[in-house]
């Protein structure tokens, strides 16, 4: 049963023990950079391979990237900010990925509604996809496929009543669970996920600034044809949020990235110079999320950093095996079929 507040764990391994069921856990990806810290790594080690053998060790059926997720996310926001560009709609448009963020909206500006992105967030776009499409694939009955989401957010348990996802494990609470298993984590040998792989641009979803730099590749291909180069993008930091430019046809396209609501506020007088902005309730992304092992006030911004930078540099590296979501062959195969109206909220 979905429950936006509890420990969902016990209930997703009673489903894990169900010869009628299939269990596939989706992981987003804060928890790789953060699972380490609870088993003595260095802050922000990348242990995305140790992950999925936990996950498997546990008797998930599948386990799948959610990055994927953040891959359509990506298309269809891009998609969505060109056709308001083109067509008079509202901007700036806001992005939607983070349930504190709309939530907060929702009560306090109601009058941005309609510049809420109508996107689903990454976790939404993929349980969609799995039960709708990944079913008929595989000659699944959807009712027998449960989603499981690993995340960095407690707040995602709130969000996923109203999505296909049917459970929210966060990082701490899989921590906890391997430990009560006694999987020797450290011990693991990497495994490499089993299906749907995401772009190293879904891989930076889990960093103040990727969500917006990731779609910002995406429109920026739909309108040239081509990849957009880092350097390209003008990257300005204020006071309370960040700027993010870039150039087409001598146009410039001005966007801004905020993290913390309070800075959010001290944006919103500014916000109509900006066409599009990202907007994420954590300090610094997903990395920070309340889902992930904590740290003394003190340590808690190194370990952040350490975060962030292990996730921007997996995007940085040439070996990264697909940069660019409109390169992913999974997304490629996933849009064709007609799955844009599953991928919106209305
Ligand atoms: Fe959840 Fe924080 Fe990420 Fe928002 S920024 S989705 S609240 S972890």
């Amino acid at each position: 049963m979905k429950s936006p507040h509890r420990n969902q764990t016990s209930e997703v391994l009673k489903q894990i023990n169900d010869p009628g069921k299939t269990v596939i856990v989706i992981t987003s990806p804060a928890v790789r950079v953060g699972i380490g810290d609870t088993f003595g790594f260095a802050p922000g080690e990348f242990l995305e391979g140790k992950m999925i053998a936990a996950l498997k060790g546990l008797g998930f059926s599948q386990v799948f990237d959610t990055t994927f997720g953040a891959d359509l996310t990506s298309m269809e926001e891009a998609t969505e900010l060109r056709n308001r560009v083109k067509d008079g709609g509202k901007l700036p448009m806001f992005t939607s990925c983070c349930p504190a963020w709309v939530m907060y909206a929702n009560h306090r500006h109601p009058e941005l509604k309609d510049n809420i992105s109508t996107c689903k967030s990454p976790i939404g776009m993929i349980s969609s996809y799995l039960k709708h499409i990944y079913t008929k694939e595989h000659n699944l009955n959807p009712n027998d496929l449960i989603i499981a989401a690993l995340t960095p957010c407690t707040i995602k348990k709130m969000e996923i009543v109203d999505t296909d996802c049917d459970f929210v494990i966060t990082t701490s609470e899989l921590a906890d669970l391997i430990k009560d298993k006694s999987i020797d984590f450290r011990g693991l040998v990497d495994m490499p996920y089993d299906a749907l792989a995401g772009s190293s641009s879904g891989t930076i979803f889990g960093t103040s600034g990727g969500v917006m730099l990731s779609a910002l590749r995406v429109y920026y291909h739909l309108e040239t044809g081509n990849d957009l180069p880092d350097d390209l993008v003008s990257i300005t930091k204020e006071d309370h949020y960040t700027t993010y430019s870039i150039t087409i046809d001598s146009q410039v396209i001005k966007c801004a990235v905020v993290s913390g609501l309070p800075n959010l506020e001290k944006l919103l007088p500014a916000k109509d110079e900006f066409i599009f902005v990202e907007v994420m309730n954590c300090l610094g992304g997903c990395v920070n999320g309340p889902g992930q092992p904590t740290h003394s006030d003190q340590d808690s911004a190194r370990v952040i950093a350490h975060r962030q930078a292990s996730l921007t540099s997996s995007d940085r590296d040439n070996s990264a095996p697909i940069r660019y979501p409109y390169q992913n062959p999974a997304i490629t195969a996933a849009y064709s079929h007609d799955i844009s109206p599953l991928l919106h909220k209305h």
